[in-house]
């Protein structure tokens, strides 16, 4: 038996076997070989080629029974790939006349032809640079003799063991298969965890090294909340394990029992608990928590989940879907924040140097007009359909901001000549999560209806700690004075000049820090929905005045850690049971 302790970022404990998933990364070493390998390294070739070609074919076959014949048609292009005669040329040119292996050749030639596909501006071309990888990795995989291990083909439920995966490949996790997941990479909001939180998949990141502890096969305790994971528990563990089950069972049933009740302190201050999703169908589950609307929506993951750029339809359908889904309350569209850990195919293979401080986000959006005003037209088309409202992410200067509404205002004319409806009175927030914006929140108050603190990208910009590095981990925290001292002034600033102001950041959904954010004033919080319960009793459990006492306290704090200790405390003596083990 081995105990492993990461960074519990998705709550739930799960006991069953592992699944290592290994590096996906192709390293093809350059080796030259001698003129008489030539004929054998050809042949080699020629049977990846073919062997690949009668996969795909059944790939194409299978998905076309199960999907459809258009989906399965998806599969032309690889096939047409394998039968590109100039394509095929090179590879065997390769062998020939540079004397390169047989995986070499392959590699070497097909990323040198992505790149024409990364050169061109329409979407569908970069979206099948996708494919053209996905063909390397298949032939190379063949030449040495592996088998791809796909997520798809599993028969029994695993927990998932990755040195990392991207939120985008998190996403399209099958629930009923990945009972959880235990990375050696990543932060406390990493895109991963939160996405891993949202599907409700028990998960613990940064633990480092558990690839190498753990192979395919063990037996594991995943434990969500406390990050701790058991390699090869022994009945001790697993006894203990079922107890700690049974009581959380309890103290999650007696949370439900909050569902209907109002988020309401002991002297009657209301606050307003909303949810974070990322896709539409969330809402269900969200309000099913107890959210009295949607505070976050990420966008971006529509464009991490398909397979090309979507289009205004595309945005359109999902969005309507949410708005009906919420029926009537409040829902805060956000618009695509894609970039730092979030890319989709075509971007991931044209890196920046320092994604999280490069063009992402709003920056994005602002360079490439025509993409932004496509989500857009469909956001102010769905305007008209419930109480729906826009979020800019990630403004750094008020210009950025001005911006961004300016164009919301050319997509408006747009519609309005076009006869069709929106809703001109669209309230347009801002996201502050750069010291900038919360420095200079006057600036952005008099120019947008409300704010949403996101403490996730907030704590990293100020700290200088990557949110998603498990080295720095340890160093990434809400409870730095420096971080409170910005959320503080963000608070002041909304409230004087009478404007809305939440926090949809993770920050907001960790119960230390409810009375801390309530106490300094703040009315909203949008957080991820199994939180909500847990938040919304600590609320219930506290009056203002002592909220304002310890918010207080902690701003006399000069180090995080007081500050945790104090809150730990304070957390404690009002929800005791929530720290029962
Ligand atoms: C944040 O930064 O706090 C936030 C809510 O946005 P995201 O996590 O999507 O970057
Ligand atoms: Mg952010």
């Amino acid at each position: 038996m081995e105990i492993k302790k990461g960074i519990g970022v998705s709550t739930g404990v799960v006991v069953c076997q592992a699944l290592l998933l290994t590096e996906d990364e192709l390293r093809i070493g350059r080796r030259a070989i001698a003129a008489q390998e030539i004929e054998t390294e050809r042949q080699r070739l020629a049977n990846a080629l073919a062997a690949s070609r009668a996969d795909i074919r059944a790939l194409k076959e299978q998905t076309a029974h199960d999907f459809g014949r258009e989906t399965g048609a998806i599969f032309n292009f690889h096939l047409g790939l394998l039968d590109d005669p100039t394509l095929l040329d090179t590879f065997y040119q390769g062998i020939e006349k540079n004397r390169f292996t047989a995986e070499y050749a392959v590699s070497q030639s097909l990323r040198e032809y992505s790149k024409q596909f990364l050169k061109q501006t329409e979407a569908y071309f970069r979206d099948r640079v996708k494919d053209i990888y996905d063909i390397e990795r298949r032939l190379v995989n063949k030449l040495q003799g592996r088998e791809r291990v796909t997520l798809a083909d599993l028969k029994d439920p695993v927990v998932l063991i990755a040195h990392d995966l991207t939120p985008s490949r998190t996403a399209s996790l099958d629930k009923s298969k990945i009972k959880a997941v235990c990375i050696d990479a990543g932060g406390r909001t990493s895109h991963t965890a939160i996405i891993a939180n949202s599907m409700g998949i028990p998960a613990v990141v940064g633990l480092d090294d558990i690839t190498k502890e753990v192979t395919s096969g063990d037996l594991l305790i995943v434990n969500g909340h406390s990050g701790i994971v058991i390699i090869n528990p022994d009945a001790g563990a697993l006894e203990a394990n079922k107890r700690y089950e049974e009581r959380q069972a309890e103290f999650e049933a007696s949370l439900k029992q909050l569902r209907d009740l109002p988020a309401k302190t002991k002297d009657g201050t209301e606050i307003t608990l909303l949810g974070n999703i990322e896709f539409p169908y969330e809402v269900d589950n969200a309000l099913a928590y107890g959210a009295t609307g949607i505070g976050l929506y990420r966008t971006e993951f529509l464009y991490l989940s398909s397979e090309k750029e979507p289009d205004e339809e595309a945005h359109y359908q999902a969005y309507a879907e949410a708005v009906e889904k919420v029926g009537g309350r409040p829902i805060i569209i956000r618009t695509l924040d894609l970039g730092a850990d979030k890319y989709t195919p075509w971007q991931a293979r044209d890196p920046e140097d320092n994604p999280f401080l490069g063009c992402r986000s709003i920056r994005l959006c602002l360079a490439n007009l025509d993409m932004f005003k496509v989500q857009l037209r469909a956001l102010l088309r769905v305007s008209v359909l419930g109480d729906v409202r826009v979020m800019f992410p990630m403004v750094t200067t008020p210009m950025e901001l001005r911006h961004a509404k300016m164009v919301l205002k050319d997509v408006m004319e747009e519609l309005g000549e076009e006869g069709i409806a929106y809703n001109p009175y669209l309230p347009v927030g801002a996201m502050i999560e750069v010291p900038s914006a919360a420095l200079m929140a006057n600036s952005y108050a008099k120019a947008c209806d409300f704010f949403s603190i996101g403490t996730n990208d907030l704590i990293q910009y100020t700290l200088a700690v990557d949110r998603g590095n498990q080295k720095v981990a340890n160093l990434y925290t809400g409870a730095n004075p420096a971080v409170l001292a910005l959320i503080r002034n963000v608070i002041r600033v909304g409230n004087r000049a009478n404007i809305s102001v939440s926090c949809c950041g993770e920050l907001g959904a960790d119960i230390e820090f409810t009375i801390l954010l309530v106490g300094m004033g703040l009315k909203t919080l949008s957080i991820t929905p199994h939180s909500i319960p847990e938040v919304k009793k600590v609320i219930r459990s506290i009056n203002m005045a002592d909220a304002q006492r310890v918010a207080r306290r902690v701003m006399s704090f000069e180090h995080s850690q007081q500050i945790l200790n104090y809150l730990r405390d304070e957390t404690r003596k009002v929800i005791p049971e929530a720290y029962e083990d």
